[in-house]
């Protein structure tokens, strides 16, 4: 890159603390504490100018350890001089520009010496990252990139960073009492992260990459056998190895069944007839009717408070054109009934859906009646707990919408970064806010 770069201000001796002229209102600007600003540069040609700032830790912020901030010997100069990108000063880009020296960390050993203004690795500001983590947590990852003029993949290192230092200061497993277990898919199916929620205050607590009874192991020894003793409610879907685990690990916790999930095995039989319908349609030749059907889904699918006046529409037509799908779609519409009673008002309606779904002529619904039957000790724990199903939702909804995002996350890791950040409660607020 061609440099113009002219002095703003005439370099000072760092050492003697003297930085340029102003330099307080600089420190301001910049938002940088602990150091002293030497000098000042553009460079770059009339495309893309970049004010680079020349900046020295303070005598006490320097010599610390990268990683501990511990006080340590110094080793050697490093890399030489770096440069970290900071928040733009109206459009223009801006670098903060130092040595970065190694030191000798006691616990870490030969370590790049730690620098006020950012976090350790980064190449980024403190500010500039949490800038990123809080656009990333709100909107689409184009927005962040062209925002922040930077890249996907670069965004992903700075919630990774964001995160492992928001979770080292507060312990996310505190005073747990009612958990959600879930698993979630991601990479098109392929891979799994087992996710545990408080439902208390809805939060992702723990999220780890696989779905095995090794990787729940692992969140229970993280959380100690006190306090997995004090847990009171373990929800979770119908996965038997999360069932086993639990009991063995928190026998005094009542085991319950997600609601969603349940409501959700009801939307997968009633979808399966209406595929079934469809093909019957089309190979009768009835074009006309099987195009109808094939825009109802939503109108099935949604809650009916939620439908537009076309979908009560659609599904007005098909409880009189196709009985056996409004059958289905009644039984699916029951049992979300029975979770929204809850108490003996739902065990009762739960016990007239076994019945209604068992002589339903319909083989998938026969079949979840069956399976029904089979969890319904951990159905009842739901139903008199009273356990709030919202939170839960809302959490595994979002997650799906994490992996299903066109930009995609290269590993589990960087994926579970970003559901702590959104779900965790581990967003940084916006700088100076
Ligand atoms: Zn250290």
């Amino acid at each position: 890159m061609p440099c113009i770069g002219f002095w703003l201000a005439k370099v000072s001796d760092h050492r003697t603390g003297n930085g340029v002229r102003g330099s307080r209102v600089w420190r301001k600007l910049l938002r940088v504490e602990q150091v002293t600003i030497s000098g000042f540069s553009f460079e770059g040609d009339a495309d893309e100018e970049v004010l680079v700032a020349e900046v020295h830790p303070t005598r006490s912020a320097r010599g610390r350890c990268g990683q501990c901030g511990r006080r340590s010997a110094g080793y050697d100069q490093g890399g030489g001089i770096r440069r970290w990108r900071a928040l733009d000063l109206g459009a223009t880009k801006v670098f903060l520009q130092a040595a970065a020296p190694r030191v000798t960390c006691k616990v870490h050993g030969v370590v790049v010496a730690s620098v006020p203004w950012a976090r350790p690795n980064a190449r980024f500001t403190r500010d500039f990252e949490d800038t990123c983590a809080w656009l990333a947590a709100r909107t689409a990852g184009s927005t962040v990139c062209e925002l922040m003029r930077t890249t996907w993949r670069f965004v992903t290192g700075v919630i990774s960073r964001v995160v492992a230092e928001n979770s080292s200061s507060r312990d996310l497993l505190a005073g747990l009492r009612r958990i959600g277990i879930d698993e979630i898919s991601h990479r098109k199916g392929h891979h799994y992260l087992t996710c545990v929620i408080d439902h208390d205050t809805g939060r992702l607590v723990w999220a780890a990459p696989g779905r095995n009874s090794e990787t729940l192991g692992t969140f229970f020894d993280e959380l100690g056998a006190e306090r997995a003793a004090e847990l009171t409610h373990v929800s979770a879907d119908g996965a038997e190895w999360i069932h086993t685990v639990v009991r063995q690990r928190a026998p005094q916790a009542a085991l319950c069944l997600d609601p969603f999930h349940v409501v959700a095995w009801a939307t997968k039989a009633m979808d399966e007839i209406r595929r079934e319908t469809w093909n019957l349609l089309r190979r009768r030749g009835d074009r006309a009717a099987a195009s109808e059907l094939k825009g109802t889904r939503w109108a099935l699918v949604k809650n009916p408070s939620d439908l537009t006046p076309e979908q009560r529409g659609s599904l007005a037509s098909i409880a009189t054109t196709n009985r056996r799908l409004y059958r289905a779609y009644l039984l699916k519409e029951q049992l979300r009934a029975v979770f929204a009673a809850k108490g003996l008002e739902g065990r009762q309606l739960l016990a007239g859906w076994l019945a209604w779904a068992r002589r339903s002529r319909l083989p998938g619904f026969v079949k979840l009646a069956a399976t029904i039957k089979r969890f319904l000790p951990l159905i009842w724990n739901t139903l008199n707990h009273r356990l709030s199903n919202a939170r839960s939702e809302a959490t595994n909804t979002h997650l799906r919408m994490l992996t299903r995002r066109a930009y995609g996350f290269h590993t589990a890791e960087a994926l579970i970064a970003m559901a702590m950040l959104t779900r965790g409660g581990l967003c940084p607020p916006l700088p100076g806010r």
